[in-house]
């Protein structure tokens, strides 16, 4: 459903949209309801019927190859400091997620990445994430740690450290990535966190 509701937030609830909490929004006259014609609970202003719609949010990430060697960087930044991942982040607004995959590999790496095919579409259902993984190409064989990264390797793939990788889509892109292998278009993989009982 698409109202005029979402086209202006009325001043009064400006301020609160994107960052304040439930609770304290439920303080400042927000309730928590389904609103007329939908189906889920929203955080709804009980003054002028704004509602806030919170819905899930894209990663976009890349797995970097360069002469069948695979870029890994350590995180510098909370959560999993000094855990194995592969360039990704949040996407902004007015990129693709592959334009956004190329714009984490420089951030994080200093990598110079051609983006090439989906490889995985992944569901963190609890934190409301969507993660999009693409094959890597890099142009050269220059690299360096980015501000939120402490070290960057390139890896053969039978070193690749399994079990020290900072979150488990990690490991499913780089499954997907090796599912894909000799391919010449890519089959995306889907998965998902476990739903909730
Ligand atoms: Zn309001």
């Amino acid at each position: 459903m698409f109202s005029a509701l979402h086209l202006r937030t009325p001043a009064h609830c400006e301020s609160w949209v994107g960052h304040g909490t439930i609770t304290r929004m439920a303080k400042r006259g927000f309730e928590l309801r389904v609103p007329e014609g939908d189906s889920i609970k929203r955080s709804v202003c009980g003054d002028c019927g704004f509602i806030d719609y919170r819905n899930p949010r894209i990663i976009c990430g890349v797995v970097p190859i360069f002469e069948d060697k695979v870029l890994l960087c350590t995180r510098a930044i909370e959560p999993r400091v000094g855990f194995w991942t592969v360039p990704a982040g949040f996407m902004e607004i007015g990129e693709t997620p592959a334009e956004g995959a190329a714009r984490e590999a420089i951030e994080e790496a200093n990598a110079d990445i051609e983006v090439g095919d989906l490889i995985g579409v992944y569901s963190i259902r609890h934190i409301g994430q969507v993660h999009m993984y693409y094959r890597g190409q890099m142009r050269n064989s220059n690299f360096h740690a980015g501000p939120e990264s402490l070290e960057v390797r390139l890896f053969d793939w039978e070193d690749i450290p399994w079990g020290n990788l900072a979150f488990p889509t990690i490991e499913w892109a780089l499954r997907d990535f090796e599912r894909n292998r000799g391919r010449t278009q890519a089959l995306p993989g889907e998965r998902s966190t476990q739903a909730p009982d």
